[in-house]
């Protein structure tokens, strides 16, 4: 790299010899001798002399494209990064590479690229979209035009000046702004298209004009030496500070051949055209030249290329020249004087000028902005603040009463506790007591002992003694029984064996048929149980007959019950009720299901249901119900408490015993859906008694009926229905004046009102009979009407009236729609003609 940034450096490259050379200058050594490690060129004078020269940077032809651009180019793409115009320039005679290092695309050898897309590269990649723009604009210098190689049309562009500033800009030439590194290749393709080419002697592809690559760079910071900080915003906090913004320019420049043009030979072309294809180049040279001697006046407006180049050359800009030479001794006199034209370059001192300027305006609207948001923000907070406060207040008031409140709990708490800590001692005192007189009590217990162990220990060899007598007396006997009845024995022996099997063959006889009474028995139990059940409810209110359960119950069963129900009967006359029911509470379980299954099938008869009810069945029942975790314990006595509820009196008796609330939490508490079946049975039947209904329902009969649902057998459900369907029409019946309760059905109270809608039209006909009795039946109390024209039981009453294939319900409902204004009124107001 160059060591002195604020110089004019200068590199010399020297191009690899052509294929004419190869040939012409076969027999002669280069025209120069190059010492890179020195940075160094010595310029042959002839075969023993030779004049040496000191460069910023000496390239070899074999050097590669990319040092010549990282050395040569790269300081100063990054300069102009960072804010300072920069220049490349390449000079030399026409052939000898400056198009080659500066504007070579590389696009069959990527190795091969030039400055200009290399540039191009670094600076597409430093700036981001967001902060950064590049334009650039691709011009042509030739006989002092500018001519635009990108809108060729675009002629003798006029070259403006700021007068404050002193910038240099060409208005009047496309701008283009870059996008990508992509779009530059093209747009450098189209510019050489344009490119004037003026073919000379030497080259038919050198030029005659200056190519000028202009890149202008435009970036965005947020730094500023000074900052102001905001206390909010969205971020928190933000350092805001007038953007700056940083312009700078990029020339590169192909200038034209250094050879004079009338010493190329250039046909066709005056003297005085020659004179103009050389003005900038020359005036280029003098500019140099008075830079490099310090000298107080720099004649940049001889030329358009020095007044294109006054701000970006020497001075305030950062520049570096590459002058190209060839190999051959030929031109020895144009390698001379390019290496004297870099020689002067080098003397050429910069005053580096950082193009950055602030934007105030943009700042100023930024802090207008923030300062108004930071007063309503500021606004809100003192309102914030304010209501904080006031909150705080009313909590500290109430805080306040809180303790207070505490305080007295505090005080009696303390005073519970005194009275506790009395009782305590008092409690510890008793136990020390008892202690006491249990250790006295062992003590007494220990000495008693030992009496008895004395006692049986003598009696034991004692009767030890007897024994050892007793045997040998048996033993003697024997021996001699034996030796009489020796020739009887064989004889004897067989007899006894004979009837030794004749008795087991009776006995197993005997075993088989107890067992198959026994099954019988079980079988019979049960299906009295169902048979009752499904009979169910009181004598007035019994909805029950209808159950599929209790229909086309096979002849040889019936029998086979009928056969059992006198075999129980037998029982109970031979063994006595009392017997049987004491054995309800036998330690051993098997025998408690045994009695249970017995009472429940006596139970079943009527004629037995006061006997039992009398010697205290029904209480035993009940507590069997409630103590016993065994699920068909607890089936069995729901079935015969149902039974009992049949009738009226028994379930006053119940009710009196608690048994709706041991019902009720069975009712809750099992799973089994035939247990859930007796037990809703014996709610339904309870359902069926005028006086106790309030009772029934106080005590959470109807809540526990309803509870029952949850299993959906279809069983349970007939009973639940049947019990509501009971308890409606004991309300039906009820008087709804003096005396009794006017209010609206407790069934809809207890939130039952749901489950019958839903359940009306139900599948199952018992289930759904019930229900549209119970309808009929809740729909005779006016007070209902509301509820059951609001929960949606008006269209099952409608319903009813005219699907209900028992013509008796359908009349019912009719006659109750028609009595009702309620429903009159609400089948008007829905234009339901009925
Ligand atoms: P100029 O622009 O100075 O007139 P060019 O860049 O057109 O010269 O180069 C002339 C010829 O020499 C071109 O064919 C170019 O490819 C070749 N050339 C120039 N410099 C080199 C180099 N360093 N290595 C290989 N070939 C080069
Ligand atoms: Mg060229």
């Amino acid at each position: 790299m160059f060591a002195d940034p604020a110089r004019v450096r200068v590199a010399v490259r020297l191009r690899p010899r052509n294929a004419e050379e190869l040939v012409a200058d076969a027999d002669f050594p280069d025209g120069v001798e190059l010492q890179p490690e020195l940075k160094r060129l010595k310029l042959r004078k002839n075969n023993w002399d030779s004049e040496t020269y000191q460069f910023d940077e000496v390239f070899p032809d074999t050097a590669s494209q990319k040092r010549v651009y990282e050395v040569v180019a790269k300081p100063v793409v990054e300069s102009v990064l960072d804010g300072y115009n920069g220049t490349v320039m390449a000079y030399g005679q026409t052939g000898t590479g400056k198009t080659y290092t500066l504007g070579k695309l590389g696009e069959e050898d990527c190795a091969d690229r030039g400055i200009m897309v290399r540039a191009l590269e670094d600076i597409m990649a430093d700036t981001n979209p967001e902060n950064d723009t590049v334009y650039v604009s691709y011009l042509q210098l030739y006989m002092e035009s500018i001519q635009d190689l990108l809108a060729p049309e675009r002629d003798n562009i006029p070259i403006a000046e700021d007068p404050k500033t002193g910038d240099v800009s060409v208005p009047g030439a496309t701008l283009i702004q870059l996008k990508d590194y992509k779009s530059f290749i093209g747009l450098l393709q189209t510019g050489e298209a344009n490119r004037v080419a003026a073919n000379t002697k030497l080259n038919t592809e050198s030029s005659r004009s200056h190519a000028v690559l202009l890149v202008s760079v435009l970036r965005c910071f947020h730094s500023f030496p000074f900052s102001f900080r905001f206390s909010s915003n969205e971020n928190g906090s933000r350092n805001s500070r007038a953007p700056v913004i940083r312009r700078s320019k990029l020339l590169i420049v192909d200038l034209a051949g250094s050879e004079r043009v009338d010493k190329s030979g250039s046909e066709g072309i005056t003297l005085e055209e020659a004179k103009f294809i050389n003005l900038s180049l020359t005036a280029l040279g003098k500019c140099i030249n008075a830079l490099a001697e310090n000298s107080p006046h720099v004649p940049t407006r001889d030329s358009k290329l020095t007044r294109l180049l006054r701000d970006s050359f020497g001075g305030s800009a950062r520049t570096s020249l590459i002058t190209t030479i060839g190999p051959s001794p030929r031109h020895r006199g144009e390698t001379a004087s390019t290496i004297l034209f870099g020689q002067r370059a080098m003397k050429v001192e910069n005053m580096l000028k950082l193009k950055e300027e602030f934007d105030y305006k943009s700042l100023c609207r930024r802090l207008e902005a923030d300062l108004d948001k930071l007063i309503v923000e500021n606004e809100r907070h003192v309102k914030a603040v304010v209501d904080a406060e006031e909150e705080l207040h009313d909590k500290l008031n109430q805080a306040r009463s809180r303790v207070a409140e505490a305080e007295g709990k505090l005080a009696s708490a303390l005073g519970d506790t005194e009275e506790l800590r009395r009782q305590a001692l008092h409690h510890v005192n008793d136990i020390k007591s008892l202690e006491k007189k249990l250790e006295e009590n062992a003590a007494g217990l220990n000495s008693q002992k030992e009496v008895p162990e004395q006692c049986v220990a003598d009696q034991l060899t004692e009767l030890k003694e007897r024994l050892d007598k007793e045997r040998l007396t048996q033993l003697v006997k024997k021996q001699i029984h034996m030796m009489v009845l020796k020739e009887k024995q064989n004889e004897e022996i067989l007899n006894l064996k004979k009837k030794l099997d004749e008795e087991s063959k009776q006995r197993k006889k005997r075993e088989e048929e107890i067992r198959n009474l026994r099954y019988q028995l079980a079988q019979s139990n049960e299906d009295a149980e169902i048979k009752r059940i499904e009979k169910g409810g009181s004598g007035r209110s019994s909805f029950g007959s209808d159950s599929p359960l209790n229909l086309h119950r096979p002849n040889i069963l019936r029998d086979t019950i009928n056969g059992q129900r006198a075999t129980i009967a037998k029982l109970f006359e031979q063994v006595g009720l009392q017997k049987i029911l004491s054995l309800l509470e036998s330690e051993d379980a098997d025998v408690r299901v045994h009695a249970v299954k017995v009472v429940a099938n006596l139970a079943a008869e009527e004629a037995n249901q006061e006997k039992i009810v009398e010697a205290g069945g029904l209480k035993s029942l009940l507590v069997l119900l409630g103590n016993s975790e065994d699920e068909t314990i607890r089936r069995v006595a729901a079935g015969a408490i149902a039974n009992l509820a049949m009738n009226e009196k028994n379930q006053e008796l119940i009710m009196g015993q608690g048994g709706i609330t041991l019902l009720a939490t069975t009712a809750n508490e099992a799973e089994d859906p035939q247990t859930l079946r007796m037990v809703a049975g014996a709610i339904a039947n309870l359902c069926g008694n005028e006086t106790l209904q309030v009772k029934l329902r106080d005590e959470g009969g109807i809540k526990a009926l309803l509870g029952m649902v949850r299993t959906r057998h279809p069983d349970v459900l007939a009973q639940v229905a049947r019990g509501i369907a009971n308890f409606a029409k004991c309300e039906s019946r009820a008087p709804t004046n003096a005396g009794h309760r006017v209010g609206r059905s407790l069934l809809i109270e207890d939130g039952a009102l749901p489950w019958i809608v839903a359940n009306a039209n139900n599948e199952s006909s018992p289930i759904r009979r019930h229900i549209e009795l119970a309808l009929c039946h809740l729909a005779q109390h006016e007070v209902n009407a509301r509820d059951l024209a609001t929960g949606g039981a008006l269209w099952e009453l409608v319903r009813i009236s005219r699907e209900c294939s028992r013509e008796d319900i359908r009349n019912l409902a009719q006659k109750t729609l028609n009595a009702s204004s309620v429903f009159q009124a609400e089948l008007r107001r829905l234009h339901v003609s009925y």
